[in-house]
């Protein structure tokens, strides 16, 4: 492990910033707008594009299952794929702390450059900052995707009887980033991942998918109230059919915390017409991303965010209300 760390030095613009550009960045990414150094990246795009961009501040930055870097491109990505967009294009904006270690920074920029390869996005712009801190660092990206002809993956396509699917269990990653900072030793990795190739295999497959969205920050329980908001309609889901691993169950029961609202990095919400769920169901149980997909619920007529309990009770969903703790994407 070496001990040499960024300095301000590093972030002057001068010699020391393009020693960090030449040996830590440009060997990791190996795109031509970036290796041609112009002050913009040119692009060519066909169609309806989707644009989107997200800040990642994350302590720790290394956690089991990811770090800083893989959740900056996965978050894009997935914000991307939910939109029914193919991710294309790629910028990422880093702000990196004096102290920061130079091997962290190297595993977390080739963890991101991984991500971008297994996502299919390019990276084509990207930019370093350095300011004074701690040994930390904040990465923002933005992403750019095509929406193929004919797509249309919007909140307000639901409508009263279709489905709810969940790509898998939820509260892996905001339980993975739990029990590092409070030092729990146990086997939770993160489920951060990109996930377009698990919803492009719906579309592929010709079926109609509704609408979908990302279960990150605020949890399920924050996104069906997003939904039911948007859509004017009502969801109804079953509090056990929701899919949580053993080892996240316990760990909530505890801390106190509910699984409805805990951040994950790596699964999807897909709405999808009644007629279709099996299909919709196989097809994302084949994904490696998929594996755990199950039904878990309803778009009603009636408004607001009902959960029938396991005793035949019905208890309301509220979005999450103040900081979901800790600071976990
Ligand atoms: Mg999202």
């Amino acid at each position: 492990m070496s001990t040499e760390v960024i300095t301000t030095a590093h972030g002057s613009g001068g010699r020391n910033t393009e020693t960090l550009i030449a040996e830590l960045f440009a060997p990791c990414f190996h795109s031509r707008s970036l290796q041609d150094q112009e002050d913009a990246a040119v692009l060519e795009l066909e169609g309806r594009i989707a644009f989107t961009t997200d800040s990642f501040v994350i302590t720790p930055l290394i956690f089991p299952g990811g770090d800083i870097g893989k959740l900056a491109v996965c978050g894009t990505v997935n914000d991307l794929a939910a939109m029914g967009a193919v991710p294309k294009y790629l910028s990422a904006g880093f702000i990196l702390e004096e102290g920061l270690d130079f091997d962290v920074l190297r595993q977390i920029v080739r963890s991101m450059a991984d991500a971008a390869a297994e996502a299919g996005i390019e990276l084509v712009a990207a930019d370093t900052k350095v300011v004074e801190g701690h040994g930390g660092m904040f990465v923002n990206t933005s992403g750019i995707g095509v929406i193929p002809p004919k797509r249309s993956v919007r909140v307000r396509n639901i409508r009263p009887g279709d489905v709810l699917l969940l790509s898998g269990t939820l509260g892996d990653h905001h339980a993975t980033v739990l029990s590092a900072r409070m030092e729990i030793e146990n086997q939770i990795r993160s489920d951060c991942a990109p996930l377009n190739d698990m919803t492009e295999s719906l579309f592929i497959s010709g079926l109609d998918v509704r609408a979908m969205r990302d279960v990150t920050r605020g949890g399920l329980g924050t996104v069906l109230n997003e939904f039911a908001h948007s859509s004017g309609f009502g969801i109804r889901i079953r509090e056990e059919a929701l899919p949580v691993s053993p080892e996240v169950r316990s760990l909530c029961d505890i801390l106190g915390l509910d699984p409805l609202y805990m951040a994950n990095e790596g699964k999807m919400l897909i709405v999808v017409a009644p007629e279709d769920e099996s299909r919709a169901l196989t097809i994302l149980k084949d994904h490696p991303c998929g594996r755990g997909a199950c039904w878990i619920g309803t778009v009603d007529s009636a408004p607001g965010v009902l959960m029938e309990t396991p005793i035949g009770g019905l208890r309301r969903v509220d979005a999450l209300v103040g900081e979901g703790l800790p600071r976990i994407c």
